[in-house]
């Protein structure tokens, strides 16, 4: 038995445990190794049915039967009840006042945690409304394995598993024992360097494994889970630095920034730069002006005014000539997301470089443009592909604009000095290197996101990038009016809004998806198919299209009301955007899936549906969308549960005006699950709790950093050059 031995080999599995486990992407004993226990559930704490009394506040462990739902003969309101069996078979009744479904949402037999108040009256003890955990069966089986403790003390806790259909905590738990043998533990090459464990007092691989899976003390469990965290966030970022050193090992043009002509061209910006934008560029040009290519990221609200610095920047490279030339220019390539974005940043650059002389194109799937244009009206000519490529293959036109069509196959540069990419977030260090090669040396590369993270995250996905905050907007912005509805005032906002749509402004209103059985859902789909009818009903969250409907027939017959959701293919989303920026469209209904950065002036409403289901950072993004007009934004969050915890956090939204504060005030009030995109980065949820710790993340940046500069191909640890080269490591981050 080997690590990458595929676990069919060696367990005997059912078809759909096989199923069970491919969803779970749990193929070699590797994989199932590296399925930590989600929690260890203690024995020890658990009290016994014997020895409750009333007024008791306990937690007990057994299982559920006899569950009914009736009427409460004295009071005549609806009640759920039970029984549970403990581990002795002694029994408690469980009754679940005015919560008749509950009985219904459990299994008969079923074990369960529950935690509840006890009550006597004069028919015995019961257990009174308590909060229910499905639990897996104890495993009760372990002796003669690894697990068993010399002393025979207890242990910590079992582990418990997360369960999906077809894959019990308990099966997990013996299969992980069946592989977990001494003669595989003495075989396992560690992948951290021995160095970096002392360092920072981590266990061995072999020790973390068997303490992840079965600890005899918490600290044991802990002390395996931070090693597991730094393994996983030191890994990428021993990828992220390799691929950072071999970027730098390329040639790459020197560029010397002109500061008069720099200054100049600022200076015809029709507004003083901010002091955050001056800094940014003043980074970028010191970047641009070392012998390495630059890597760098730029992070900055929507609004913040991003695309003045790429303007400057560009100027700065384009007025250089290449290297042992006294004539042409350097080429800029700036990519955008989508058709409409990179439209309108083109549109953007022809104002900022009108009079200059120089050149810029526009490359999408639906057409190109070349400004400036020597006839018509127009300040651009529409101009064939293949003409264009030819300009730009001669190095002619020095700027391009343009979506995913600039790094096509039959397009190349003759001397691309700077790559600019937004919101782009799987342009990878593979492509940069794939553009670096196709242009024989390596660009400078300047990414830029509103997408706010935390600086740890950053740090970690972004490994082989520097970072760059701009940390505040430009002067004169009116902040956008934002408010918590109360259910009841929803005519009154309907109202209000009326009059903006009749002043000629327009509106998005951002739908959650259906809660469905799928992914991006908060409830498994066992959760799901437990339900009641009814409590799914509430559970049904104002979906795009009825909402779309509903606001058509009902609230806003006179406007034209348009949709746009995930489901859309990227035509049909880029259709339905460019109908709502010429105002074809009044209402724009979608799920969070608007573009980021795009820009419809004219929308200065936004209502925000189930807003307490959005992480704060979204919320701000999702409300970025309406912060581009010179009138007056507004914002109204509905939300359909509003507990106190709810109605704090949106109070902190309310507050709060910088989208990267409000992405460590997710990271700290409610973990990672609420970070926009998290399900794209392709970490585990146990390097995600490592996020929230600064000094872990920069030890492991530091550490990596250090190893491959010493060592760039990892002559010296073989284990961690094949981990890190090999393919699964390749899929899951690049
Ligand atoms: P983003 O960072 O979202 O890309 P943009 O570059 O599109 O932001 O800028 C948003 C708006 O702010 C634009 O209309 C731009 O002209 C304006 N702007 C940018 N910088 C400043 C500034 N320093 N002062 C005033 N307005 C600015
Ligand atoms: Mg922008």
């Amino acid at each position: 038995m080997h690590l990458p031995t595929p676990l069919i080999k060696v367990l005997r599995t059912t078809e759909e445990q096989k199923k069970a486990l491919a969803r779970l992407g749990i193929i070699s004993i590797h994989d199932l190794l590296y399925h930590f226990p989600v929690r260890y559930s203690s024995l020890t704490q658990t009290r016994l049915v014997q020895d409750l009394e009333h007024g008791q506040t306990v937690t007990l462990y057994g299982r559920i039967h006899k569950l009914s739902a009736k009427k409460s003969w004295t009071t005549k309101r609806p009640m759920g009840q039970g029984e549970l069996t403990d581990i002795n078979g002694d029994t408690i009744k469980v009754v679940w006042f005015n919560q008749p479904y509950i009985a219904k949402m459990l299994k008969e037999n079923q074990s369960v945690k529950l935690t509840g108040t006890i009550n006597k009256n004069a028919r015995g003890l019961a257990l009174s409304n308590p909060e229910i955990e499905q639990v897996p069966d104890m495993p009760i089986d372990a002796h003669g394995s690894l697990f068993t403790t010399e002393n025979g003390t207890e242990h910590f806790g079992y582990p418990v598993y997360a369960e999906t259909r077809g894959l019990s905590s308990k099966w997990v738990y013996h299969a992980v024992q069946k592989v977990l043998t001494q003669e595989l533990l003495n075989s396992l090459e560690d992948p951290i360097p021995e160095h970096i464990l002392k360092k920072y007092n981590l266990p061995s691989i072999a020790t973390a494994l068997v303490w992840i899976h079965l600890p005899q003390k918490k600290s044991d469990a802990d002390a395996a889970r931070k090693r597991f965290a730094f393994e996983e966030i030191f890994l990428i970022q021993v990828k992220k630095q390799q691929a950072r050193f071999q970027y730098e090992a390329l040639y790459t043009h020197t560029i010397g920034i002109d500061q008069q002509k720099l200054g100049d061209f600022i200076a015809r910006f029709p507004f003083a730069l901010t002091s955050a934008q001056q800094s940014a560029i003043d980074t970028i040009v010191r970047d641009l002006e070392s012998p390495k290519p630059m890597s760098r990221l730029l992070e900055g609200d929507v609004g913040s005014g991003k695309t003045a610095i790429a303007a400057s920047i560009t100027h700065g490279i384009v007025t250089n000539q290449p290297k042992g030339q006294s004539y042409g220019n350097l080429q800029v390539a700036y990519m955008a997301p989508t058709e409409v974005l990179a439209t309108q940043l083109f549109e953007s650059f022809v104002n900022y470089f009108e009079n200059t002389g120089i050149q810029i194109a526009l490359i999408t799937g639906s057409g190109c443009r070349k400004y400036p244009s020597k006839v018509g009206h127009q300040p651009w000519t529409d101009i064939s592909a293949t003409q264009l490529k030819k300009w730009i293959k001669n190095g002619e036109v020095p700027i391009v604009i343009g979506t995913h069509a600039l790094i096509s196959k039959t397009l190349s540069f003759k001397h691309l000095a700077l790559v600019i990419v937004d919101e782009q977030h799987r342009f990878g260090t593979k492509q940069r290197m794939e553009l670096a090669q196709k242009a024989g040396s390596s660009p400078h590369y300047l990414s830029m996101t509103a997408t706010p993270i935390p600086r740890t995250l950053a740090l970690t996905i972004y490994g082989d990038l520097d970072l760059s905050v701009l940390d505040s907007m430009p002067p004169g912005r009116k902040p956008v009016e934002t408010h918590i509805v109360a259910p009841n005032k929803r005519e009154q906002v309907y109202s209000e809004i009326q009059k903006g749509l009749d002043a000629g402004r327009q509106l998005y209103v951002i739908c959650p998806r259906i809660i469905s059985p799928h992914a991006d859902n908060p409830l498994t789909e066992s959760e799901w198919q437990e339900l009641t009818p009814m409590a799914r009903k509430a559970l049904q969250l104002k979906s795009v299209t009825s909402e779309a409907k509903h606001l058509q027939e009902k609230v806003f017959p006179k406007h034209v009301v348009g949709i746009m959701h995930s489901k859309m293919t990227k035509l049909e989303k880029e259709r339905v955007m460019k109908k709502f920026a010429s105002h074809e469209i009044d209402i724009l209904v979608a799920n969070s899936v608007i573009e980021v950065g795009v820009n419809v002036p004219n929308a200065t409403m936004i209502i925000i549906e189930g807003a307490e289901r959005y992480g704060l950072a979204q919320l701000h993004q999702l409300r970025g969308r309406v912060i581009r007009s010179t009138h007056q934004a507004q914002c109204w969050l509905f939300a359909d549960i509003v507990s106190e915890i709810t109605q704090n956090r949106l109070g902190a939204f309310i507050k709060a005006k910088n989208g990267f504060e409000l992405a460590e005030l997710d990271l700290a009030l409610r973990g990672t699950g609420d970070l926009a995109g998290i399900k794209q980065w392709g970490i585990s949820d146990i390097a995600m709790e490592a996020i929230k710790n600064i000094k872990l993340v920069e030890a492991a940046r530091e550490e990596a950093r250090t190893l491959i500069y010493n060592d760039p191909r990892l002559e010296n640890f073989p284990e961690l050059a094949k981990i890190i080269a090999s393919e699964k490591f390749e899929m899951h981050f690049e």
